[in-house]
């Protein structure tokens, strides 16, 4: 029997999936407590865990901040945990002490249980709601320039919170340590070793045990097609896109099922045809068991479901995480872009998967795989085995050297060809700063195609 303490930030995305691992924990015998916030209370108790209510450390947010918190801030959110981590010192000081946890199993975005269970010296094992990301997968996601200006204005703000960690006892190696994937740290992730992106780049350390389904439903698709459209419980306040999704497909051989959110007023939907429901909240998985193109903004867990029940996709991310997710499933074959998002793009883009196969059949091929993952019981080993034995062997480590030697040559010979114009005037001198834009913009692009390039002779794929 172990003593396991569960942490996670207040979000359904984030929560849903660790509920069957903490349901198979307490039922292996495990003493399991579940620290949490209100609203998903009625989800956490029926798993058998020991409910922690945690409302009280939830900051009071201005409207700015509530903004910047629905605009999916990573300033914002960085700042709101650690200041969260901060007010719960004294609170994890005698949970730790009274409760003496064996393992920490927290959520990959929850600082306050990383750093507790490194402070108190607990094994920790971090669960991944979406892909586990590290300087390869992370290539996946592409920050706009506004987004990067973005994170780059925030950072010394981030970093002032950061170090106030310091005088609570949280000791981090860096910022980057608290949100990135390492070789080194025990972790879940909710999909399976195929649908991570190089995933060859993760240690043993990592256990991919496929999305967190609650459902033994299997596929049942019906003769008329049924699209079911959802944008989530984040960023779902979208009345506009649910109504060109409607005028997409009013006319069309089609039945429609659109989850819009409690946050929408129904009324701005109008008067609905006869072949579209709206409702707040669905049963997602028993929809989707039953659709055949769904139109979704790429959360991780709704596409893991929408594949666990072979539904094609036409994919609208909204965030860098969520054009991550969208980008591997385009990979795999199981879903397109929504390049326009008018009425007519959108029509385009349902009709298109319905009318090829190929999708469908990609999507199949997932939900096989999926279903043959270890699941919550795999999670729950790798929790109670924690800290995990591990052979060494450590892709990024090999390819962080050779990273490290070519920029060493990228740079010699960036010297090198500026030295030979300086002697033998090939350019004129007053070129050099376009060389100089040149060599500072083609840095990175090189340094991805070098490391894909040696992530492949590395994993001979
Ligand atoms: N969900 C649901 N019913 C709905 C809408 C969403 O059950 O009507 C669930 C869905 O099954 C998924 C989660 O809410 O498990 C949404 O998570 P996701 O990661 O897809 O998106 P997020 O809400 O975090 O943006």
């Amino acid at each position: 029997m172990k003593r396991i303490a569960i942490f996670c930030i207040p979000a359904h995305g984030h929560t849903n999936p660790i509920l069957p691992v903490a349901k198979e924990l307490v039922s292996r015998g495990d003493a399991v407590r579940f620290y949490s916030f209100d609203e998903f209370k009625e989800k956490i108790v029926p798993t058998g865990a020991e409910y922690i209510s945690c409302d009280r450390f939830l900051p009071e947010l201005n409207k700015q901040q509530e903004e910047n918190l629905k605009n999916v801030s990573t300033t914002e959110m960085s700042i709101q945990d650690i200041r969260i981590t901060i007010g719960m010192t004294d609170f994890l000081d005698s949970e730790y002490k009274s409760f003496r946890p064996d393992v920490v199993y927290s959520d990959s975005a929850c600082f306050w249980g990383k750093l507790s269970a490194w402070k108190y010296h607990v094994p920790l094992v971090v669960s991944t709601s979406t892909f586990a990301f590290n300087q390869m997968s992370s290539q996946y996601m592409k920050n706009s320039p506004k987004e990067i200006m973005g994170l780059i204005a925030g950072l010394p703000k981030v970093q002032k919170e950061f170090r106030k960690l310091k005088d609570h006892g949280y000791e981090a190696k860096g910022f980057l340590s608290l949100v990135q994937s390492d070789n080194s740290t025990d972790s879940v992730v909710y999909t399976s070793k195929r649908f991570q992106p190089y995933s060859e780049s993760f240690s043993d350390r990592y256990a991919f045990v496929g999305p967190s389904v609650f459902s033994d439903k299997q596929p049942d698709k019906q003769p008329r097609p049924l699209v079911y459209i959802s944008m989530g419980t984040v960023i779902n306040d979208r009345p506009d896109f649910y109504n060109k999704c409607i005028e997409a497909l009013k006319n069309e051989a089609v039945d429609v099922i659109i989850s819009c959110g409690k946050a929408v007023d129904q009324s701005r939907l109008g008067v609905l045809p006869d072949n579209v429901k709206v409702f707040p909240y669905v049963d997602q998985l028993d929809v989707l068991s039953r659709t055949s193109v769904f139109i979704t903004h790429c959360g991780m867990n709704s596409v893991s479901e929408s594949l666990y029940m072979a539904a094609p996709m036409v994919l609208y991310p909204q965030t860098n995480e969520q054009q991550a997710v969208a980008r591997r499933v385009t990979d795999i074959g199981a879903g397109e872009m929504l390049g326009d998002d008018s009425a007519e793009g959108i029509r385009a883009a349902v009709l298109k998967i319905l009318g090829d196969n190929a999708y469908a059949k990609a999507a199949e091929e997932c939900c096989k795989d999926f279903r043959s993952c270890s699941g919550a019981k795999g999670a729950a080993d790798h929790i109670e085995n924690a800290p995990n034995p591990t052979d060494g062997k450590d892709v990024i480590k090999s390819l962080n050297k050779a990273v490290i030697t070519e920029q060493i040559l990228y740079n010699v010979i960036v010297i090198a060809i500026a030295a030979a114009n300086i002697l033998f005037r090939f350019v004129d001198i007053k070129f050099l700063w376009i060389y100089i834009v040149a060599v500072v913009l083609l840095s990175e692009p090189i340094k991805g195609l070098f490391q894909k390039i040696w992530y492949k002779s590395l994993t001979k794929q």
